[in-house]
Order: C-alpha cells, then structure tokens, then sequence
C-alpha cells in the first residue's frame, strides 16, 4: 500500500462517524465528535491518552497497512482532537499544533513558501526572490493585528522574499485596492487583538478570490462556538486552542481546519518538516475543554456584556470597545457575522499615569497575558503585548498607549464588576 492510501484508510472509516457527527446540534457535537465511538479497549467511556512515540507492529505488511507510523505526523488522541475541530468548524479536516503561533506559521508557510523537490542547484537559484524581482508575493494583514503574526510576517517572511501590506481592512474599498497579482494570502484575524475591530470575511475572501489568493482566517478571539470562517469563504481557518477552546489556561495548543487536501499537504510535508508537534496529553486537555465550550463561552459572553455596558457608563473610563455595543463602529457586521460578540472588552483610561495606577488597585482581576481563561486577566496592551515593538510599529499597528485588553473569566460578573469599580474609584 502506498503511503497516501494507507493515510487515507483511517479517513475512510471515519466518514461514516463524520455524518453522524454532523448531523448533531453544536452543544452536542463538542462532547461526541472525534470521540463517540473512540476504538478504544475496555469500554473506556473518554479518549484514552496514547503517551506514545512510535506504532510497532509484528511485520513490514502490517505497518504499511496501519495509519500510525510516528507521531510527529500523528497520534490516536490527536486524531481524536482534530475530528472534534474539523466537526466544529464545518471543514474536511483540521491539524492540531504546539501553539496557536505554530498553526499560523504551517497555514503561512503552506501558501507562501514554495515546497522545492528534486531541483537542481541552477533551477532553485532561478527561483530565489532576488530572480524574480517583479513577481515577489506578498501577503496582506489588517493594521490591528496580534503581534506574533505581525512580527512573523514582518520580520521572518520579509527575508524569505514575501513582502507584508499592511491595510485597514475594515475598508474593503482600501482592501481591493492593495491586492494585486501577486497577493498570494490575506490573513484576516477577526475580532482583532487587541482593537477588536471585526472584518467582513466574507468580503475579505470574495476579493481576494478574485487574484486567485488565499484567505486565511484567525478565529481564536470567537472560536467556532461564536463564528465559523469556512461557511463564509475562508480557505483555511486557524485557531489558537491555547485560549477559549481549551479555556481551562493549563495548556498551549494550535490548530488548522480546511479542505483534506491542503491539510494533508501541511501534515505530511509542513509539520513533518518543521515539528511543531503538539502533545497527546496537551491533546488530551484540549478534548475535555471542548466539551464545554459553548456552555463556557455563553458566561463569557454575558459577562462581558454586562462589564462593557459598566465600563461605557463610568466617567472615568475614556473609551469602551466591545462588539457587542452599539457604540462599536462594527456593531452591525458582528451581528451578522458572529452567535454573540464574545468574551474580549477593551477599554482605555484618560492617561498613562492612570493606567499604572489603576492596574495595581485590581484585586480579584489577575494581570496576565492570554485570554479565555475562567480566570479574568487583564493587560496593559502597550506595555505588556507590545513591549518589543519600537513606538513607530505601536503606531502602525493601531496599539494605543492607555489600551487594557479585558479577558473576561467566568467568575461572577458581580465580582468582577466590584473589583473594576473599587479600582476606578480611587484614582
Ligand atoms: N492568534 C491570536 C489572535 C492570538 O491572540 C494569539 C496569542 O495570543 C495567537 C494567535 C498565538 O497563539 P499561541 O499563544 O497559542 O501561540
């Protein structure tokens, strides 16, 4: 059996599983796909944890016409995980990563690296960017961006020959206008950290459809209990399971979902080459704080609403940004495009001085970076995500200095609000 069928064995069966999956309503799916039935032995009634690193078996015969080979391509409880995603999502398929950063850079890679196999010396130089100067792709991201993806692109892709645009997406109009041949991927991260501005993706993917390009989306601030990219037109979906997915803050993680053929291309050769490889046991962390996602992301969610609503009425709050206002200049967009506005809210205080002060006054609130966690974190944007970036990249990237990114937890919204309250009071 040749390597591409004996990868596709497992995939089969799994069709089957797959339609019955699909066929349930979300608050369902969460708890059963990827895992109900799971293969397992003894009736374990939960994915079992295959701490593992190789699959041995008895003859050569045995091992081409097994799925599992090494699990720096795959692992049964990984498996599980990325049926439960794929399901979630709407997609053929999904790859579960280390980090949320290393599904950004395999989906990046896959669309703007070439993959070079059995060139010779002169035809490879031929094609180095230097070579080709008129035809150099470039890439376009929204000029309120998480910093990773910003700093990858920028300062890693930028000396591989890929040029970084950087535009407003919000204007679709500023959007058509950049994009031209050689735009060979928008990477569209809605709602956007930290701005949380939201961006029309099925606009985003429509245009860029147009040049043949590829629209990558970043769904981690909504998650698709919130929002599913797929059915709007993105070509690829990423997540950072680090945040509301797995919500529980006791894990990294990272995933891919799109179309089976564009994942098994970043499976066997992106993950296999570069070895961003999650493990089973984050795997296996991430599978149970699936299961209630929806359930948590509700509480996040109406937290959030009554704290932006709080925060938007104090007079010494300067500025409330949160979705689901109808101060956001989004408001509508996100409507239509998300279940509910989620659990992120940002906010800024009149000055600098205030914000040192504020953040040490906050009791129950941890100061932390990341998000979707039970616990609420907040972070001072330009101090704490921002650090190494110089004033003019703060600028380019819309970071403001009296920026708190909120990360709403599932404590009492009663709680949270007291803390907030007695912090703003004293200054
Ligand atoms: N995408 C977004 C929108 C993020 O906010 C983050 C991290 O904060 C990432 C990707 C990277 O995820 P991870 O921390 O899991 O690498």
């Amino acid at each position: 059996m040749d390597d591409d069928k004996r990868k596709t064995t497992l995939d089969q069966k799994n069709k089957e599983l797959r339609e019955k999956w699909d066929k349930l309503q979300f608050d369902s799916q969460q708890g059963r796909a990827g895992e109900d039935p799971y293969p397992t032995a003894f009736g374990s009634l939960r994915t079992p944890l295959y701490a593992t690193k190789s699959y041995a078996y008895s003859s050569l015969t045995e091992l081409l016409q097994n799925h599992y080979n090494y699990s720096r391509t795959e692992n049964p409880t990984l498996y599980a995980l990325d049926q439960k995603l794929a399901t979630l999502h709407g997609g053929e398929s999904a790859i579960s990563v280390a980090s949320g950063m290393a599904a950004v850079h395999l989906a990046c890679s896959s669309i703007l690296q070439r993959r070079v196999e059995r060139l010779r010396p002169k035809k490879i130089k031929a094609l180095l960017p230097q070579n080709n100067l008129e035809n150099i792709p470039n890439v376009i991201i929204h000029n309120n961006q998480y910093t990773g993806v910003y700093r990858l692109l920028t300062k890693i892709y930028s000396q591989m020959g890929v040029m970084t645009k950087i535009v407003d997406m919000r204007d679709l109009k500023r959007l058509k206008e950049a994009i031209d041949k050689n735009t060979k991927l928008i990477f569209v991260e809605t709602p956007s950290n930290p701005n949380l501005d939201v961006l029309d993706i099925q606009g985003c993917a429509d245009l860029i459809h147009e040049v043949d390009g590829k629209c990558v989306v970043d769904n981690t601030f909504a998650s698709p209990a919130l929002q599913k990219p797929l059915a709007l037109g993105a070509d690829l979906v990423v997540e950072s399971l680090t945040k509301y997915i797995n919500g529980h803050g006791d894990t990294l993680g990272g995933a891919i979902i799109g179309p089976k053929n564009e994942l098994q291309n970043i499976r066997y050769f992106w993950l296999e080459t570069q070895g961003a490889v999650m493990h089973p046991f984050s795997a296996w962390l991430i599978l149970r704080g699936c299961r209630t996602l929806s359930m948590r992301i509700e509480r996040h969610c109406s937290n959030a609403t009554k704290i932006a609503k709080f925060l938007e009425s104090h007079p010494k709050v300067a500025k409330v940004i949160y979705p689901g206002l109808e101060s956001h200049p989004n408001h509508i967009l996100a409507k239509k495009q998300m279940r509910a506005f989620g659990g992120m809210i940002g906010f800024e205080l009149e000055s600098i001085e205030a914000c040192y002060k504020f953040i040490d006054l906050l009791k129950l609130i941890k100061v932390g970076v990341s998000l979707g966690d039970t616990t609420s974190l907040i972070e001072y944007t330009s101090v704490m995500t921002g650090i190494d970036l110089a004033s003019w990249e703060k600028r380019r990237m819309s970071i403001s200095d009296t920026h708190f990114r909120f990360s709403t937890g599932l404590e009492d919204s009663d709680d949270i609000l007291k803390d907030l309250e007695q912090a703003l009071e004293q200054l």
